[in-house]
Order: structure tokens, then C-alpha cells, then sequence
């Protein structure tokens, strides 16, 4: 009583940023000083010794490398998004998804990159121009706001939905960063669940309106929260009207053992990582469209 449990040290892992390098060419030049290794699961991701710090390095630097972890990289990978598509990356700040969905688009094509916040929008253009993406729009506004009957959204493709929530699968160092600091869940127990309740709402209310694009192929919803409410939850409100319009959940990473709490029939599908895993705690719900002619979008 009274000891604290020994953390387990996790492994860093970086994201070698394929629009300006490859992963054979960062692996020579950090192997030199450090034990270095490719992920087995998520293409272009490295995985370092616990502790090794490369913030300030010129491969981070000058954006040649992302520190992103594994769980944040399946989200794009997820995704699945081809070069020449049209993209929207829903709630973009401060912008390693989206920089990732250029990567794996080969800059080809174009991605509308939406961001509500002012301040945080800022962060998400730096976060462009370091990665050298020429095919990133970026918007300060609403998501919600975005009409999807427009027709300058009609060929849009896929959508990526990572929506603030309540932070609870990260370790609160790294909190201040990636989200607004009224969506923390870093208070008492009654504050915390009102608030993720709230969370859970909007989160509904944005994920039914992904799907809503006449065009839309794929959706992945995303959080780092470990809540039910914001994940498991969020995606049996809405399997009505995604059924109702086409969609099926599919499978991220079907090798992954770690699947969403079976409070569904279909929950199987979607995706949950956890500490246990040496990662964050994440998850991952994948929408697919079946094509017109009965085949399901690859
Ligand atoms: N996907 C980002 C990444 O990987 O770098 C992290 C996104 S963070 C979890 C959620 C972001 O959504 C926050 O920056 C927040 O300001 C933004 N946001 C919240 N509500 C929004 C809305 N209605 N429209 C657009 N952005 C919104």
C-alpha cells in the first residue's frame, strides 16, 4: 500500500516522413549512435530505445522524421487514402495526421485540413510547411459548418475524424500539445464525466456529419481517449444512419489482438490500443462505403 507501481519504460518511435527521405536512409544515419529497428506493423515507423530523445535533431528539425507514435500513425494508415484523391482531415491540429495522409498520398491529390481553434490552426500550417506537402489546404473553422452538399466537396473521398476528446489514453506531459486544454480530463471525477459526456455529443454530432459527404468512401474516427463514451459509444449511436447509408465498419489492422469492448454486435471490428501494449491508449473505427457496384471500396 502506498508504493507506486513501476512504470514500464516505452519505446520512441518516429515516423520517417516519405515526402523528404526514406526509412533506409534515416535507419544508416541514426544507427550510428543508436539501436534502431522498423516497425513490424505500420509501414515507414522506426522504434527506438525508451529515453532516446532526438527533439532537437536535424532529421526533426527539417522534418524528415515526425515523433509520432505507433497508435497515432494507424489512424492514417487506417485510412488508407490514395494518391490523387480529395481528403478532409476534420479537426487537423496540430497536423502529424495530416502531414501523414500527404505521405502516404505521395503529395498527390489534395487534403482540406479544417481546424476550429485560431491559435492551433497556426501550429497546423507549421506543421505543413515542415513536412514540404504542397497539397494541404488549410481552413481555420468549423467542421460542422462545412456544407457537404456543396459541390466543391463532392469528390471528396475519405475523411479523417480525430475530434477533441479527453485526452485519457496519453500520459499528461504530452497533453499541452495535442489538445485544447478545456478538453483535458484532468479534474474530479463528477467535472470529468459531465465533461467527456459533452465530448461524447459533439463527437456524435461530427462523425454523422463525415458521413454525410455524397462521396465518401472511407471514415476513420479516432480518439486517445480510453472512455467508452467517446469510442465505443459514439460509434453504436451512429451505425443507424451509417448503415442507413451505405457504410459497414470494417477492419483496421486485422492482425491487431487488441479489438473495441464487446458492447455491439460488430465491435470486434474497431480498434483499441492500450499501455499494456508499450503505447498509447487509442482507438480506431473504420467506415467503408459499399462501391455502387456491390464491391466494397479497397
Ligand atoms: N489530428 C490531430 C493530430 O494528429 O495532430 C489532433 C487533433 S486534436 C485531437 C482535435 C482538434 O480538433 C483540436 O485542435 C481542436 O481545436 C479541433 N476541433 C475541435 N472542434 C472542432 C470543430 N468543430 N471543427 C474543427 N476542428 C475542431
Amino acid at each position: 500500500v502506498g508504493q507506486k507501481t513501476a512504470v514500464k519504460p516505452k519505446p520512441r518511435f518516429l515516423r520517417v516522413n516519405t515526402l523528404k527521405t526514406t526509412a533506409e536512409s534515416v535507419i544508416e544515419e541514426l544507427s550510428k549512435i543508436h539501436m534502431v529497428y522498423k516497425d513490424d506493423m505500420v509501414p515507414d515507423m522506426l522504434v527506438l530505445p525508451p529515453g532516446t530523445d532526438l527533439h532537437s535533431h536535424p532529421l526533426v528539425t527539417n522534418g524528415k522524421v515526425f515523433l509520432q507514435g505507433k497508435a497515432s500513425c494507424m489512424v492514417a494508415v487506417a485510412l488508407n487514402p490514395k494518391p490523387g484523391w480529395k481528403v478532409i482531415d476534420a479537426c487537423a491540429a496540430p497536423g502529424n495526421k495530416t502531414v501523414h495522409l500527404a505521405a502516404l498520398m505521395n503529395g498527390e491529390g489534395s487534403i482540406i485540413a479544417c481546424e476550429l481553434n485560431k491559435e492551433r490552426a497556426k501550429t497546423l500550417q507549421h506543421t505543413v510547411r515542415r513536412s514540404g506537402a504542397n497539397n494541404i489546404q488549410t481552413v481555420n473553422g468549423d467542421f460542422l459548418d462545412i456544407d457537404s452538399k456543396d459541390p466543391s466537396y463532392a469528390e471528396v473521398r475519405a475523411i479523417l475524424l480525430d475530434p477533441s476528446c479527453s485526452g485519457s489514453g496519453i500520459s499528461t506531459e504530452r497533453l499541452d500539445y495535442l489538445l485544447p486544454s478545456h478538453s483535458r480530463d484532468d479534474q474530479d471525477d463528477a467535472s470529468t464525466s459531465s465533461r467527456v459526456m459533452k465530448l461524447s455529443a459533439f463527437q456524435k454530432k461530427a462523425l454523422s456529419h463525415a458521413l454525410s459527404f455524397p462521396s465518401v468512401a472511407r471514415v476513420v474516427y479516432s480518439t486517445c481517449s480510453i472512455h467508452q463514451a467517446e469510442n465505443e459509444d459514439v460509434v453504436n449511436a451512429v451505425l443507424p444512419l451509417a448503415t442507413s447509408l451505405g457504410f459497414e465498419l470494417a477492419t483496421p489492422f486485422p492482425q491487431w489482438h487488441r479489438r473495441g469492448l464487446p458492447i455491439f454486435e460488430g465491435s470486434e471490428h474497431l480498434l483499441r490500443t492500450d499501455p499494456e501494449d508499450d503505447l498509447e491508449g487509442f482507438f480506431i473505427a473504420l467506415f467503408v462505403r459499399k462501391a455502387a457496384n456491390g464491391g466494397v471500396e479497397e
